[in-house]
């Protein structure tokens, strides 16, 4: 017998699956790079903001330092935006790290972590890698369903996750619902509310998570800079909560786990309300041309609230699957969503207007041939 290390629960994680990365696409179907569109990870298409690169060029003389392992600056620009306190705060390696601290600070082996049907990988990881037990809640057309996550807590159970707006679907929870929930909720159960795609909110959608921190000492807040605010490959979330929370996640997280180059740009991004503004623009148009198109195809989808949208593109189990291969043939990288148990969809990220068009008519031809 082969020697075997590790808990049962970590050799039964199925790694992440993240977006296909241009260059592997290039090399794989023999295309040429500038010639392929990504609309697989929800990125900025308008890439990161000028005020953080040059924030990052002026920051590149300390980088045989340590970084702040308290983060000063960057919570400092927190403290501002948000006017919590920097008690109140943790600085993510993305916010993907908030998720998993929250994960490793309150959740045992047996322990329960309640979240929907459909909702980000990422909970489902983070659940596993502590031996957490999954209680995966069906979705309600694509969405949370409050009533059914609530009815599913029990006395084991520890943590939370809900998305607002979700991803893969983009559904969107009005505040009332969420409210009504955290309301509802035991003190015992930490909720995570993971607003990753809270910039692309329009006026009448936004609502003050930051009130229900105040109210309910067992609400963390995570916010990413990777999705409007274009830094996803520095890696930066930051979690909002009381200090009963947030201390124990500053205990256990890596002292140093926002390296410098990113807190600089997470700054001066965070202070860049005009490419914040710009960037939910460019999202609300490119929804608009991806969806009329969707609806001139005759093609399903999901409204979303998020910087992508759902799309069913076939009835067979493996039309998702199909279809994005052909679409790869054509240097179109979107995102298959069989893995998250929509085979008959695929996720597209909005992305430019030359992009989205690009997408539309290599999908409008590889339907036509099928
Ligand atoms: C993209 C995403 C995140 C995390 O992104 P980071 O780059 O780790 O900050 C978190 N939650 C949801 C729902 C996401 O889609």
């Amino acid at each position: 017998m082969s020697l075997q290390f590790g808990p049962d629960y970590v050799r039964a994680i199925a790694p992440y699956q993240g977006g296909k990365p241009i260059s592997e696409v290039a090399r794989e179907f023999g295309l040429d790079e500038s010639r392929i569109v990504k609309l697989a990870s929800n990125e900025n298409p308008l890439g990161m903001p000028e005020s953080a690169k040059q924030a990052m060029i002026a920051a590149m003389a300390e980088t045989g330092r340590y970084p702040d392992a308290n983060g000063f600056e960057l919570k400092q620009a927190i403290t501002e935006k948000y006017g919590v306190p920097q008690e109140w705060i943790t600085l993510g390696n993305g916010s993907n790290d908030i998720l998993e601290l929250a994960a490793h600070a309150f959740v045992q082996p047996g322990h329960e972590v309640v979240y929907a049907q459909y909702s980000f990988a990422v909970y489902a990881l983070a659940t596993q890698a502590v031996g957490g037990k999954a209680v995966v809640v069906p979705a309600k057309d694509y969405g949370h369903d409050l009533a059914a996550m609530r009815a599913a807590i029990t006395p084991d159970t520890r943590l939370v996750f809900l998305a607002n707006p979700n991803n893969p679907t983009g559904t969107f929870l009005p505040a009332a619902d969420i409210d009504a929930f955290l309301k509802s909720v035991p003190q015992h159960v930490v909720v995570v509310l993971d607003e990753a795609y809270n910039e692309y909110l329009a006026a009448e959608q936004q609502y003050d998570s930051i009130q229900w921190v105040r109210q309910y000492p067992n609400l963390l807040v995570s916010r990413t800079m990777s999705k409007a605010y274009g830094l996803a490959g520095l890696r930066v979330g930051f979690g909002i909560a009381q200090p009963g929370i947030t201390d124990l996640l500053n205990r256990i997280r890596q002292p140093f786990n926002v390296n410098s180059l990113a807190q600089a740009a997470a700054v001066a991004a965070l202070n860049d309300k005009e490419f914040l503004s710009r960037s939910a623009k460019l999202n609300a148009d490119g929804y608009q041309q991806l969806t009329r198109a969707f609806e001139a195809m005759g093609l399903e989808y999901v409204p979303s609230f998020g910087n992508f949208v759902l799309v069913k593109v076939g009835n067979e189990d493996g039309a998702g699957a199909r279809i994005n291969l052909a679409l790869l043939k054509r240097g179109i990288i979107v995102r298959p969503v069989g893995n998250y148990g929509l085979p008959q969809w695929l996720r597209v990220s909005i992305g430019l207007p030359e992009e989205n068009e690009a997408f539309l008519a290599a999908l409008r031809q590889v339907m036509a041939e099928a």
